[in-house]
Formats: structure tokens, sequence, C-alpha cells
């Protein structure tokens, strides 16, 4: 049969290895088209000379430098830079692209980034739907609710139930946050990822993102989404439906999981990873979430009943915080402290915050919204 063509953008970070991984896995299903990375030329070279995808894209400027790696070879890949790169590569290869695109051309885009929904959610699901493009979860907890759902429908679902693994600080004191340095942070008891995402979990900001995008992916009302502590994450989120019934979906804490549902596109393929061995997990344990310790989580139920630019601003504040925090210039509570500050600000009187609230009808209105979220945590 035909292979599946794939582009991935990011390929060279965390969830990019994880679909290398499943294609790597079913060379007879899939063909690398093409592929994205942006300051990690090294590992972009080595991904080239592996999978020979016939176009590239890298970071703005980087484009000459990086073809001069295949001088002395007959492989060529055609290379493109920075943004318009990546729209190329998302809008003219492949069957399904990775994360990081705005490809709209009635593809399936199996999305692993969450800020882009965050920034841009009911524009991104309007695109989706008027185009015929297939948008399948890719973060692990929204994949879950996805498989889980099946040919249900989103009609006879009671609530969605968001797992969380509570993060390296979940039985830390919350009098000794101000001593956590980067390193401690990035260290997360499960998963290993990114660095943004890894700070994110510490803070819990990764939750209350993954609200925000399960409440766009799903259409769901922020009251019938929640959010459970369960520190073996082996259930990866779940669906309770009306009738009483609750689908959850389980297996080790890996994204080749979800990638490779959503490369096979519902199509079981092998991802390299077992299933969870029912004996050697002796017991699961589920937590309410400590919402005093991370108020971030609340934040994402209060950002859904405002106007669509409050989580793009959300969203760019916590960026430039976890940017600063990984420099070193700002304490681990300072994150808390201006999101809070911001939080007050958004939810508070309007003459306060009619300049931060609008309705994202464009691209170009999310992106603004985002860069006011950065220039307010960059004046604090
Ligand atoms: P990484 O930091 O590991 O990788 C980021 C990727 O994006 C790299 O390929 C990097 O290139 C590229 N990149 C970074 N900045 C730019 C830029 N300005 N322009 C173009 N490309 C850029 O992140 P993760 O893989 O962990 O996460 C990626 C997304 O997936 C995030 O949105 C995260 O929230 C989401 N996600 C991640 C999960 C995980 O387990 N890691 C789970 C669920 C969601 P290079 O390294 O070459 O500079
Ligand atoms: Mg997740």
């Amino acid at each position: 049969r035909r292979k599946k063509e794939i582009v991935i953008t990011g390929a060279t970070g965390s969830v990019g290895s994880a679909c290398l991984s499943v294609i790597r896995e079913n060379p007879d299903i899939f063909r690398l088209r093409a592929v994205s990375g942006h300051h990690n030329l090294d590992l972009l070279e080595s991904i080239c000379r592996e999978f020979k995808p016939d176009a590239v894209s890298v970071a703005e400027g980087t484009g000459g430098v990086f073809a001069r790696r295949f001088n002395a070879e007959n492989y060529h890949p055609l290379i493109f830079e920075g943004t318009d790169g990546l729209k190329k590569i998302a809008s003219e290869y492949g069957d399904t692209v990775g994360r990081r695109s705005g490809g709209n051309a009635g593809k399936t885009v199996a999305l692993a980034n969450k800020e882009s929904l965050v920034l841009a959610g009911k524009l991104i699901m309007e695109t989706a739907r008027r185009t015929g493009a297939r948008i399948l979860p890719m973060d692990s907890e929204h994949n879950a609710v996805y498989q889980a759902l099946g040919s249900n429908r989103t009609e006879d679902i009671d609530h969605i139930i968001l797992t969380s693994s509570g993060g390296p600080f979940l039985h830390k004191p919350q009098a000794e946050f101000s001593g956590i340095t980067p390193q401690q942070a990035m260290k997360h008891p499960n998963w290993s990822m990114g660095k943004k995402i890894s700070i994110d979990s510490a803070t819990m900001m990764n939750k209350s993102l993954e609200v925000i995008e399960a409440a766009h992916l799903f259409s769901m009302p922020p009251e019938k989404i929640r959010v459970v502590i369960h520190p073996e994450v082996i259930i990866h989120s779940a669906v309770a439906m009306k009738d009483g019934s609750v689908l959850a979906q389980m297996g080790t804490s890996d994204m080749r999981i979800p990638a490779a549902y959503c490369l096979g596109g519902e199509e079981r393929i092998l991802s390299g990873v077992s299933p969870v061995n029912f004996w050697e997990m002796k017991h699961l344990t589920f937590l309410a979430p400590d919402i005093l310790k991370f108020p971030t989580l609340r934040y994402a139920y209060d950002i859904l009943k405002l106007p669509d630019s409050a989580a793009a601003v959300f969203n760019g504040a916590n960026e430039e915080l976890v940017s600063r925090f990984l420099a070193g210039s700002i304490p681990f509570t300072a994150i808390f402290d201006t999101l809070g500050a911001l939080h007050r600000i958004l939810t508070g009187p309007e003459q306060n915050n009619h300049a931060l609230l609008f309705n994202i009808n464009s691209v170009e209105d999310a992106v603004y919204a985002n860069t006011l979220g950065v220039s307010f945590a960059a004046a604090l």
C-alpha cells in the first residue's frame, strides 16, 4: 500500500523524537517527507541522514550553513528557513503534519503543542471544521480522552477527568518554594520532556493550559473538566459518561504511545512500548489538587469565562516567566506572584483590564494578545 507521508515540525525536540521512534518502528507504513529543527543542527543532520526527508526547515539565517553539511553527498534535501519554511513544509508535504503547524489544507494534524490551542483555540477549531482538517491530540491526557471517547458522542459525556502527576513538588511544603532551582524544577518524576513544559509541570501551569486545551478540543464547558492528581501516571485521563460509565486510557508514561495513536490515525500500529503489567502496578492513587499551593490550576477556569484574549495574555506571561526562571533571573515563586497579579487584573474591574480583553479573530490577534502577556511579565 501507499506509505503515509509525514511532516514533523520540531523533530529535534522531545515529542519529535517520540514521533521519529514510531516511524522507525513502522518503516512499511510511513515515509518522512519533511522535518524542522531550530538550533540543534547536529541532531537535525543525523535525522536527515537516517530518514532522508525531501525537505527541511531550519531557523532563519541558518539554511546555508546547514546545506553545506550535505555538500559531499548525493543526498541534498531542499532547505527552507524560519516561519515561511515551517508554513511551506506543513502545507506542501505530507498527509499528517506535526505540532507547531498552522497547516490548514484539509490535512490531519497530530498536535502536541498546547500553547497554540491556548492562544487561538476557537480559531483553530473553526478553521479545522471549515477546511475538513482533522486535529488528533497528541498531548497524553487529551489523547487519552480522545481514545476513551472512541465512537461515543461528546453529548454523552458527563465530564472529563484530566489526570496530573502533581509534578516534582507535589509533596514539597510551599514555604520551601522560594529556594527551588531550575535544575530541581526540571526533574519530573515520570516524564522526560522539553525544558518549558517541565517547568510548567512544576508550577501546575501545564495542567491549567491543558484544561483550556481540553475545552477547545472537546467543546466542553469548564465545569465539565475536572483535574485529579494521580502520581503513578498510569491512567492518562478518563471520560465519565452520562450513564455512569467511566472510560480511561492506561499506559506507561511514554510519548511514543500517543504518537503512535496519532500517526496511525486511529489504526493501531506498533509504538515500541509494551502495555503496562497489572501485577507490577501494585496500586494506583488519586488525590484532589491543592489549589492553595498551586493556584495556577484555578486560573484556567476563570480565564475560560473571559474573552478569548485572556488565555493568550496568560500564556505569553507564563512563557516569559518560565524563560526568565530558566535563565536564573527570577525565583520560582515569582512565576506564581506574577501570574497571580495578572489573574487579579484580568478578573478585576473593567477599567483595569479593558486593553487586555478582546475577541480573537485572526492569528495576528492571538500573537498580539500573547505579546501583551510577555510585556506584562517583563515589566514586573
Ligand atoms: P522541546 O523543547 O524538547 O522541543 C522543541 C522543538 O521545537 C525543538 O525541535 C526545537 O528545535 C523547536 N523549536 C524551538 N523553538 C523554536 C522556534 N522558535 N521556531 C521553530 N522551532 C523551534 O519541546 P517538547 O518536544 O517537550 O514539547 C514540544 C511541544 O509539545 C510543547 O508545546 C509542549 O507543551 C508539547 N508537549 C510535550 C510533551 C512532552 O512529553 N515533551 C507532552 C505533551 C505536550 P531545536 O531543539 O533544534 O532548537
Ligand atoms: Mg500533557
